[in-house]
């Protein structure tokens, strides 16, 4: 008999409760209690969701962020934030601190630094970086977790916590000092024991704990490590299944399968041709959870291909079989019912959280009692994946079709640069020193409240253009009293840099609650790319050939590059990435080209996520970067050579990929790096990285305004490594979430910054 279960349920709320009641609490309109009553509805509601499994998880639920609570149970609080020195006065007002910091204008405190937030894995959620040094010490604070089996339990079922295992933990956190964080094992080990016996005391049979770090690249030591834990854990009173997500064992697969533990969880998505191997080397009393749902994309499992594959491992593993999602249902949205405006068809296609557990109980009856109990199910799931199969608006042959023409020619630019340079140097005239922004100006309550209108169709096409023609002329006109050398329409026209294009292409749909938590209170919702890409009509044209109307200087043309556009979205499972990524290349590269033809001589085309799409394991990186840079150089190079091409990446450590940033051959890029005081730029002057740069100088992600000083000093720093020739000023990134009255002193101090310079070369 299969078993199921769930290795996590997002906590957001279908309506995303959780994020507006955190927000409350943070601003002060409702007190504490409310907030855990609000936390306690959603985990009751949730749970009863998920009724139809066999295990019920606890402990995935978080007020911000699972791997905080974990440091919280743990008792690792960094000592900046222990209550002496804050006045909290609750155990959750010190949890919030560390998480989001406190600034100094808050009452009556002084200043606390948030901590580190950092991507989990190759997902789009981010956690706080675990704290240590070489005084580091661990002491088990399990009420809380042990409240939330107790509430769990209460809905009548087996409840399976869930929580980190000890060497991830240890290797997802970062040592503040000169220590080494595998030291502390030996004084972590004996506080998870700790903590295993009290889950016994408190009735639970099974816990999930989870060591994804076993699907990346480990060192001797660290594999050294999960052997030394998994022992000294081996004779704790609970069952634990080691869980393992978001790739492939490979080389771990021999050490998993020797780790004394009573099951293990495979990402049988992702590593579906690891599971015989897997199972052929554990013990023959060993549990083995399949994760046979997709945790990370939003399409309905071809429940009928699933059981053709699982019958015959479920006969072979009787009892032993136990299936569930492949990883925590946390990086999907929770509930398709709630869409009301998605189009049929499309939605037939779709699975969030809640169907994705109806689809695991579809196909634990069918193991358990045939499918003749659910043919109902299973031949709904058929049409539905025939029918997304078959359909004309996912298939487009012509699409299709110049994605197989591509070849190297495409990627190419006319000249290479020394000789584009010079052409645009003539052409430009731009001094020394030229200084530019990122793109947004400030999206201000006016900008939004316009969009809105429109969305809503309250006000008139015509309305709304001329609106945004004001704001696009507001923009123009302070960057001419600014005196910047080469402007920006400022992107009011646009609610987010993805969705934006997504909107305009054939291919992608939007969901109105597809929200999935990022970190915190913040939620994004990533458009769906169902179909192959097409651009019906230009997306920018009318708006930058406007703005250019209006100045003399130079007017960047304003793009989101192929790479982020699918790394943004949720994709399709029917086709490689890299496939739909030349797609969306291709759908760029009209624009591009249509930019050149309306007059645009300068188009920017951002890659905020190529680094981000880098996959986990190191020897992937060169498959993923040879598409994903041929996908830009396509979206960029089809220009002649007096159009200059920039592109810009923020959140960005070069030091590894700065090669295929090098093969990019933007004419200028602009990267983030006020915050690393230029260090950043050490790898671009090692490798002698050969075109323009544009050194990020105020870092817009404070309201704090820069001065000439401390902006002069940086494009110093910044002429030591990069010849000043070849130096852009600008700043960090957009400025969308900044208000006019800090942009505005900020950019007059970071153009008197280039012309003092100029004066002094
Ligand atoms: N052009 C975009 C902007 O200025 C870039 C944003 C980003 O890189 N995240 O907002
Ligand atoms: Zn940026």
């Amino acid at each position: 008999m299969a078993i199921t279960h769930n290795l996590g349920f997002p906590r957001i709320g279908s309506q995303r409760e959780l994020k507006f009641a955190q927000e409350k609490y943070w601003r002060g309109e409702i007190n504490q209690s409310e907030l855990i009553t609000q936390g306690k509805q959603l985990r009751s509601k949730h749970w009863q969701q998920q009724s139809s499994l066999d295990f019920l998880p606890a402990g995935d639920f978080s007020f911000y962020d699972q791997v905080l609570d974990m440091s919280f149970l743990l008792g690792n609080i960094p000592s900046r934030a222990s209550n002496s020195h804050t006045n909290d006065s609750t155990e959750l007002d010190t949890y919030f601190r560390v998480a989001r910091g406190r600034s100094a204008h808050d009452s009556g405190c002084s200043c606390i630094s948030a901590g580190e937030m950092t991507k989990w894995f190759d997902t789009n959620y981010h956690y706080i970086v675990p704290e240590f040094t070489n005084d580091t010490a661990f002491s088990l604070n399990p009420e809380k977790l042990l409240s939330q089996i107790a509430e769990a339990q209460s809905h009548n079922a087996k409840v399976k916590p869930v929580i980190i295992g000890p060497v991830t933990y240890l290797w997802l956190g970062k040592e503040k000092d000169a220590s080494n964080k595998l030291a502390l094992l030996d004084r972590l080990l004996p506080v998870y024991q700790a903590l295993l016996a009290q889950l016994a005391n408190a009735g639970v049979e099974w816990v999930q704990i989870d060591e994804p770090i076993l699907v990346t690249e480990l060192d001797q030591e660290w594999k050294n490590a999960l052997q030394r834990s998994y022992l000294s854990l081996q004779k704790s009173p609970v069952k634990l299944l080691l869980a393992t997500y978001f790739g492939q064992l490979q080389d771990n697969l021999p050490l998993i399968s020797q780790l004394p533990v009573a099951g293990i969880h495979l990402d049988a998505i992702n590593a579906k041709d690891e599971t015989t191997a897997l199972i052929d080397s554990l013990p023959a009393s060993s549990i083995v959870s399949l994760g046979v749902i997709n945790g990370r994309n939003i399409w309905k499992t071809d429940l009928n291909a699933t059981l053709d594959w699982l019958e015959p491992i479920a006969s072979q593993l009787q009892d032993r079989l136990w299936i569930a999602p492949s990883c925590s249902l946390l990086h999907v949205p929770v509930d398709l019912g709630s869409e009301e405006h998605l189009d049929p068809d499309i939605k037939s296609w779709l699975a969030f959280a809640h169907q994705k557990l109806e689809e695991l109980s579809t196909l634990q009856t069918a193991l358990n009692q045939g499918r003749q109990h659910v043919t109902a199910a299973l031949e709904a799931n058929q049409q539905a994946i025939n029918s997304r199969r078959q359909s004309p608006r996912v298939n487009n042959p012509s699409v299709q079709q110049a994605v197989a023409n591509i070849d190297a020619k495409l990627g190419q630019r006319q000249s290479d640069y020394p000789h584009r340079a010079a052409i645009q140097r003539n052409k430009f005239n731009l001094p020394l020193y030229p200084t530019t922004t990122i793109g947004s100006f400030p999206q201000t309550a006016g900008i939004r409240a316009a969009r809105l209108q429109f969305k809503k169709a309250e006000i008139s096409e015509v309305d709304y253009t001329s609106l945004m023609h004001q704001e696009i002329k507001y923009a123009v006109d302070e960057q001419e009293a600014l005196g910047l050398d080469v402007l920006v329409h400022g992107e009011a026209e646009r609610n987010d840099m993805v969705e934006y294009f997504g909107e305009q292409l054939q291919g992608y749909a939007f969901s109105q609650y597809g929200w999935v938590q990022s970190y915190g209170s913040r939620c994004v919702k990533p458009p769906i790319l169902f179909g192959d890409i097409s651009r019906p009509k230009a997306m920018t044209v009318n708006w930058t050939q406007y703005a250019q109307s209006l100045t003399t200087k130079p007017m960047k043309g304003m793009l989101t590059g192929p790479v982020t556009i699918l790394n943004w979205s949720f994709v399709r499972d029917d086709q490689p990435r890299s496939d739909s990524c030349y797609q969306l290349a291709l759908a760029i590269r009209e624009e591009v080209q249509d930019l050149e033809k309306a007059g645009v001589t300068i188009i920017q085309i951002d890659e905020a996520a190529l680094r981000e799409g880098l996959p986990l394991r190191q020897s992937q990186w060169q498959d993923y970067l040879t598409w994903a840079i041929e996908s830009f150089r396509i979206s960029a190079n089809g220009v002649g050579d007096a159009t200059q091409i920039h592109t810009h990446m923020c959140y960005s450590e070069f030091n590894d990929i700065i090669s295929a940033i090098a093969d990019m051959d933007a004419d200028v890029i602009t990267i983030e790096t006020s915050r690393s005081d230029m260090e950043l730029l050490d790898v671009f002057d090692h490798f002698n990285y050969p075109n323009d740069i544009g050194p990020g100088v105020y870092d817009i992600h404070t309201p704090n305004i820069p001065t000439q000083a401390q902006m002069v000093e940086l494009i110093e720093k910044a002429a030591e490594r990069i010849p000043a020739e070849r130096l852009w000023i600008n700043p960090d990134c957009g400025l969308k979430t900044r208000q006019w009255k800090e942009v505005i002193p900020a950019l007059q101090n970071m153009v008197a910054a280039a012309k003092t310079l100029r004066q002094r070369a």
